[in-house]
């Protein structure tokens, strides 16, 4: 009850917030010297105090409004966070070189950002090169499901030059404007929450931690924690490193107060006291072990290969096309590597360890040929290094299994519980969020961990059964599931589906 009265008391003060920016893309397309190249055009060295501190995200003024960059080149902490199911960005920046084209990291990136479910902005760069040719790119684009605007699709794309800061105004531009079509908020009324993006020990100052505000305040003497660590705000500063009281909703800024360095892509949030704080780590503890045994048991697979090649130089050469390739699903295992033609030893060995055999520029002697029919054992021979490097992509896909994606729908409050049997229960509720279907699986949140699951029986509306519920109404459920409902929980009803994962 008293949970319900609060919140109705609370006054929510929601006001536009900066638009969050990643900027994605392949080694050496540019994603550093863009984010340079904003730097220089909006914070002059007199802003900064010269200071050129790295915190691993840094605000801009455009046109009057700001805009906050995520700083990390690549998207391996874009990946953390997002693995560790934290939202960072609101907007993707996806670099494309205008003279070389969509490559591996394009594509991890596009897959990337869809999974997040974030909007995507092209930006075609290094539009100064005479080989530079966008239109291309456009068109490889659209064989990857971005079609961009002037080809009659969504998504905006931008042609630019990190080099000579051509296209760089109309990128900026282009975020400001996604941003303001997706109406992005912050409640300046909240507690402060959000994402870890760098932290570590200082040997001055203790545990700092550049952390990305997503909604809310932060305030020095604040008490904050993530699922690892928690402290008193001692020091607030904003990316030049001036003393801050208060952070606002999307501000990147460095804070000192932790016990210890959080980790990258944590969330974290203010709490009312350290016991609070405290309570979280102890619970978030016990679900974190079970979910990272289950990440390496059932997603690292092994893929062995044995390589043969013409001269020494190629095999080289291939292991560095291999090592480039994505490993964080299926690990490549290079068992042997040798010159000269696959033999039957080649054979054996790939029998007894259940193998691949790649041969580049070799034959294969007849006996393996005759032993390798027999024994089914896989050889494949190339011309031609990248389509090597394809054809190891393609087994690795093979290999990875179909993964169940989840996809949540909504929120729903529990306000009231009816009854309690056994398994089942029924409770009153409000959609806060999205919608929910009869039929749904749930889970049970309460204060952000999960509780247990279950599933929906039966939805009413006015003592009517219903089939599905939206935003803002109030509902009865009948739910199944092995954990008990509390008034004040939070139920997420969610979809299962199955869909081959990619590398
Ligand atoms: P990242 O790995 O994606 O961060 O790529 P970098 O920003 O490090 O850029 C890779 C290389 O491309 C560097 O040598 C840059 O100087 C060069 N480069 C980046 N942008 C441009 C551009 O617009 N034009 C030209 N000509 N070179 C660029």
């Amino acid at each position: 009850m008293n949970l319900q009265k609060t919140e109705k008391h609370q006054q929510q003060n929601f006001q536009p917030r900066p638009p969050v920016v990643v900027v994605l893309g392949h080694v050496d397309h540019g994603k550093s010297s863009i984010l340079e190249a904003i730097k220089d055009l909006k914070i002059t060295e007199k802003e900064s105090g010269g200071i050129t501190q790295h915190i691993g995200a840094y605000e801009i003024q455009s046109n009057n409004k700001k805009i906050t960059f995520i700083d990390t080149p690549g998207h391996e902490a874009f990946s953390a966070m997002r693995s560790r199911g934290s939202k960072v960005a609101d907007i993707a920046i996806l670099v494309v070189a205008a003279e070389e084209g969509i490559k591996p990291q394009t594509k991890e990136a596009i897959y990337q950002a869809k999974l997040a479910g974030i909007p995507i902005i092209i930006a075609i760069n290094k539009i100064d090169k005479p080989q530079a040719d966008p239109e291309k790119i456009k068109t490889e684009l659209s064989r990857h499901e971005i079609i961009v605007e002037s080809r009659g699709g969504k998504i905006p794309s931008v042609n630019v030059s990190a080099k000579t800061g051509q296209g760089i105004p109309e990128l900026l531009e282009m975020i400001l404007l996604i941003a303001e079509m997706n109406n992005l908020q912050g409640d300046k009324n909240k507690q402060g929450q959000g994402v870890i993006i760098e932290a570590y020990l200082d040997n001055k100052r203790g545990p700092t931690a550049t952390i990305l505000l997503r909604d809310g305040v932060l305030r020095q003497g604040d008490i904050i924690g993530t699922a690892t660590t928690f402290g008193k705000i001692k020091i607030l500063e904003d990316f030049r490193g001036n003393f801050l009281k208060m952070a606002e909703p999307s501000q990147p800024v460095v804070l000192i107060g932790f016990e210890q360095a959080p980790q990258i892509g944590e969330k974290f949030k203010v709490y009312s006291d350290i016991i609070s704080a405290q309570k979280y780590i102890e619970k978030k503890e016990k679900k974190t072990e079970k979910r990272e045994v289950i990440v390496s048991d059932s997603r690292k697979k092994i893929l062995n290969l044995i390589l043969k090649a013409d001269v020494s130089g190629t095999l080289e050469a291939i292991e560095g096309v291999l090592k480039n390739l994505p490993q964080e699903k299926v690990i490549l295992r290079i068992l042997k590597k040798e010159v000269g033609d696959i033999n039957e030893n080649d054979v054996k060995l790939a029998e007894s360890s259940k193998a691949k055999i790649l041969g580049f520029r070799v034959k294969v002697s007849p006996i393996a040929l005759e032993m390798s029919d027999r024994k089914k054992i896989k050889i494949k021979t190339y011309e031609i290094i990248y389509e090597l490097s394809q054809g190891v992509r393609d087994i690795m896909s093979k290999i990875l299994s179909t993964e169940i994606v989840r996809k949540d729908l909504g929120k729903i409050k529990v306000l009231l519980i009816f009854r309690t049997e056994k398994n089942k229960q029924i409770v009153g509720g409000k959609v806060m969020q999205g919608l929910v279907n009869k039929g749904n699986k749930i889970e049970i949140m309460r204060e952000d961990a999960s509780i247990g699951k279950g599933r929906i029986i039966e939805l009413q509306k006015n003592k009517k059964n219903i089939n599905k519920a939206e935003k803002g109404q109030e509902i009865g459920i009948l739910c199944k599931g092995d954990a008990n409902i509390e008034q004040g929980d939070i139920l997420v009803p969610y979809t299962e589906e199955e869909v081959k994962e990619e590398l």
